[in-house]
C-alpha cells in the first residue's frame, strides 16, 4: 500500500496495554511507530469521562487526581472478564466497577445528576482505540480501518472476543488478534524472512515486565527458510503474574519517600507521590544515585534514594519473575514431551520495567543469554502487530502464527462428565468433531454445554456456554446422529455448531462468553487436573460405562421380550443372568461411583454383550422373515 495514497486505507497494528498502547505501520521500510501531532509516542491507557465530552490518553491521566472516579485506568484488567473473576483487581482501581448483564464488570461513572452511567470495559477500550486510530490517520494521511491488535498469551475466549468487540466499537475491522510475545519476536524479524541470520528452528523466550503485569512466554520459530513455505510461531508455554510489575516498584519506593504507610494520605497526595516515586524509579534505571523534593498539600518530602537500596527492595519482585520463567520452561519441555527443557537461544525484552538493570541482570542470569533489548522495550510488541497487520494485507509475505489453545475445550455428556473435543495446547486455528447421540427415546431437543478445563467432569471445568439443538424428530435413544464441531480461529475465539444428521437440524452457539478466567485460575485448574487424575478417569469411565449400559440393557430388554419365547432355554437363562448383574452395577454405580470397580463393570457390559448374540441372530433372522414378500 503506498503511503498517502487516500483513496485507500491503512491496517495498522496496535498495542493496547493496560497502562499504555502504542499504534505502528509496516511498509517496505519497515515497521514504525505513529507519533501523535506532538510526537508522542505511548498513549496512557487511560479514558477520562467529562460531562458531555471524553478524555483519552495523557491529557486523561494528568488530570486523573482531580476527578479519579471518572477516569478510568487498566480497564484491560476487565476485559471479558465477571465482577466475580475481576475482584482480586478491584482494590486496585480508583473508580467504582458494578454487575452488569450476565455478571460482567461494568465500570460506574458519576454523572452530574447525583446518578452514574454505566459503561461495559469495551466501550472504554474502544476510545482509546478510536484515539489511536485518529493519531495513525494523521500519521499516514489517509483512513485507518483495519488493524491487528494483540492480547496476552494466556487471554481467553471472552477476553479475546471483547478485545475484538472494542475494535468493532471503535470503527476498526479487527483482522487478527496476536499474541502480544509472537508480536514480539515478529518485531525483531524473527522467522518472519526479515531476520539478517536464518538458522533454522529457534526457541525463544519473551520476558514482559510491564506497569502491572508480568509474562513470560516461550516460543518456537520455524522460520521460512528452513524447508517451509511460511514461518510457524508456536507458543510452547506461558506464564506469569497479573499482579507483578513497576507499579509494586512504585509502592515500595512510596512507602519509603514517605516513611510510612500511604494508605494514610489523600487520594491527591497519593497520586503525586507514586508520580515522583516512579520517577525516581525511572531516574534509578540510569543513575547511582537520585535526589527527590516535591511537595505534598501537608508536607514536604526529601529524599535520596541509592541503586543499592532500591535493588534490595525489589529483588523479592525480580526472584517471583524469574521463578514463573522457570515453570515456563518446566512447561515447554511439557508441552514438546522432552525430559529437559529446551534451551533458549533468545530472550526478548518487553515492557519498560526490562530497562530496570536488575532486571536484565537477573534475566541473563537465569537464561545463561544476554538479552535482546535493541528495540525499544515499550514499542515492540507494537511493532510486531505492524509486522504482522502488513503479512495479513501482503505487503510482507513468509509468516503465519500459530498460537496455542490454554485450555482443553469439550461438551458435557449424560451423567456429567465432559468429552474434549480440542486438547490444550492445540496449536490455533483448531477444527475437531464428533459424534454424539441421545441417551432418552424420542428426544426432541439436545441441550450441548460447551466447557473449559483439564478435569474430566463437567462439575469441576468452567462452562463457557449451552445451547438447545431443537426440532429433532422423535427417534429411539441411540438413533439420533449428532455432529458437534468446534472451530477455534486464528484469533483463539471459539465457534461451536451442532448438526443432527437425520434430520438434518442444525445450531450454532452463540459464544457470549460473559466472563474469562484469570491466568491463576488457568494455572489451579491445570494443577488440579494433575492431582486428581487418576480419580477423574475413573469417574468419567464410570459415568461413561453407566450410560452406554443402560442403552444397552432398554434394547437386548426390549428385543428379548419380543424373543424370549423362541431363545433356546439355556440361552435365555445366561442373558437373563447377564442382564440382572450388569442391572446391579448400574444401580451400584448411580448410587457412588466409586463403590464399584471399573473393570469388573466394563467386564460385565462385555458379558451381556456376548450373551446377547443369539439374540440379535433372532432378532436379525425375525424382522427379515417379516419382510419378505408375501405370496
Ligand atoms: P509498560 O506497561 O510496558 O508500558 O511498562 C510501564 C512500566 O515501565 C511502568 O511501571 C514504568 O514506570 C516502567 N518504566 C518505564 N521506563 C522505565 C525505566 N527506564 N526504568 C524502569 N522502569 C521503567
Amino acid at each position: 500500500m503506498a503511503e498517502g495514497a487516500p483513496s485507500k486505507s491503512f491496517t495498522v497494528g496496535i498495542d493496547l496495554g493496560t497502562t499504555n498502547s502504542l499504534v505502528a505501520f509496516c511498509d517496505a521500510g519497515g515497521p514504525r511507530i505513529l507519533p501523535d501531532a506532538s510526537g508522542r509516542a505511548l498513549v496512557p491507557s487511560v479514558v477520562r469521562f467529562e460531562q458531555n465530552s471524553v478524555v483519552v490518553g495523557g491529557a486523561a491521566r494528568d488530570g486523573a487526581s482531580e476527578d479519579p472516579e471518572r477516569t478510568i485506568s487498566s480497564v484491560k484488567r476487565l476485559m471479558g472478564r465477571s465482577l466475580k473473576d475481576a475482584q482480586a483487581d478491584l482494590r486496585y482501581l480508583p473508580y467504582s466497577v458494578v454487575a452488569g448483564e450476565g455478571e460482567t464488570a461494568r465500570v460506574s461513572i458519576p454523572t452530574a445528576g447525583g446518578g452514574a452511567s454505566i459503561v461495559s470495559p469495551q466501550e472504554v477500550s474502544a476510545q482509546i482505540l478510536r484515539s489511536l486510530k485518529e493519531q495513525a490517520s494523521a500519521a499516514l494521511g489517509g483512513p485507518v480501518s483495519r488493524a491487528v491488535i494483540t492480547v496476552p498469551a494466556y487471554f481467553d475466549d471472552a477476553q479475546r472476543q471483547a478485545t475484538k468487540d472494542a475494535g468493532r466499537l471503535a470503527g476498526l475491522d479487527v483482522i487478527r488478534i496476536v499474541n502480544e510475545p509472537t508480536a514480539a519476536a515478529l518485531a525483531y524479524g524473527l522467522g518472519a524472512g526479515l531476520s539478517a541470520e536464518h538458522v533454522g528452528e529457534r526457541t525463544i523466550a519473551v520476558f514482559d515486565l510491564g506497569g502491572g503485569t508480568f509474562d513470560i512466554s516461550i516460543l518456537r520459530i520455524t522460520p521460512a527458510d528452513s524447508g517451509n513455505e511460511t514461518s510457524f510461531f508456536e507458543v510452547l508455554a506461558t506464564s506469569g503474574d497479573t499482579h507483578l510489575g513497576g507499579d509494586d516498584a512504585d509502592h515500595a519506593l512510596m512507602r519509603l519517600l514517605l516513611g510510612g504507610d500511604p494508605e494514610s494520605l489523600s487520594a491527591a497526595d497519593r497520586r503525586i507521590l507514586k508520580q515522583e516515586a516512579e520517577a525516581v524509579k525511572i531516574r534509578l534505571s540510569e543513575y547511582e544515585m537520585v535526589q527527590a523534593a516535591f511537595a505534598l498539600s501537608s508536607r514536604r518530602i526529601d529524599a535520596r534514594v541509592g541503586r543499592a537500596e532500591y535493588e534490595t527492595m525489589i529483588a523479592p519482585l525480580v526472584q517471583r519473575a524469574i521463578e514463573n520463567c522457570r515453570r515456563a520452561l518446566a512447561d515447554a519441555a511439557r508441552t514438546l514431551k522432552q525430559a529437559a527443557a529446551p534451551s533458549i537461544d533468545r530472550v526478548i525484552m518487553v515492557g519498560g520495567m526490562t530497562r530496570t538493570p536488575l532486571v536484565r541482570k537477573a534475566v541473563g542470569e537465569f537464561f545463561g543469554l544476554e538479552p535482546y533489548i535493541a528495540v525499544d522495550p515499550d514499542q515492540v510488541v507494537a511493532l510486531g502487530a505492524a509486522v504482522q497487520a502488513s503479512i495479513l494485507s501482503g505487503e510482507t509475505k513468509g509468516a503465519l502464527l500459530l498460537d496455542v489453545i490454554p485450555l482443553s475445550l469439550g461438551i458435557e455428556t449424560v451423567g456429567g462428565a465432559v468429552a474434549k473435543l480440542i486438547v490444550r495446547n492445540s496449536t490455533v486455528p483448531a477444527k475437531a468433531s464428533e459424534f454424539f447421540s441421545t441417551s432418552v427415546d424420542n428426544q426432541t431437543s439436545i441441550r450441548l454445554s460447551v466447557y473449559q478445563g483439564e478435569r474430566e467432569m463437567a462439575a469441576d471445568c468452567r462452562r463457557l456456554g449451552e445451547f438447545h439443538l431443537r426440532g429433532i424428530p422423535p427417534m429411539p435413544a441411540g438413533i439420533p446422529q449428532l455432529e458437534v464441531q468446534f472451530l477455534v480461529d486464528s484469533s483463539g475465539v471459539l465457534n461451536v455448531s451442532a448438526h443432527e444428521r437425520r434430520s438434518g437440524k442444525r445450531a450454532t452457539l452463540q459464544v457470549v462468553p460473559n466472563h474469562g478466567l484469570t491466568r491463576e485460575e488457568v494455572d489451579k485448574m491445570e494443577r488440579d487436573s494433575y492431582t486428581h487424575a487418576r480419580e477423574d478417569m475413573k469417574r468419567h469411565r464410570i459415568v461413561d460405562l453407566i450410560a452406554n449400559s443402560k442403552l444397552d440393557l432398554k434394547w437386548i430388554g426390549e428385543r428379548f421380550e419380543r424373543f424370549k419365547d423362541i431363545l433356546e432355554a439355556e440361552n435365555r437363562v445366561v442373558l437373563q443372568r447377564a442382564m440382572e448383574t450388569l442391572r446391579e452395577f448400574v444401580c451400584k454405580a448411580e448410587a457412588d461411583w466409586n463403590s464399584v470397580d471399573a473393570d469388573e463393570f466394563h467386564h460385565a457390559k462385555e458379558q451381556l454383550d456376548r450373551a446377547s448374540m443369539r439374540l440379535q441372530e433372532v432378532g436379525i433372522a425375525m424382522s427379515l422373515k417379516a419382510s419378505q414378500p408375501k405370496i
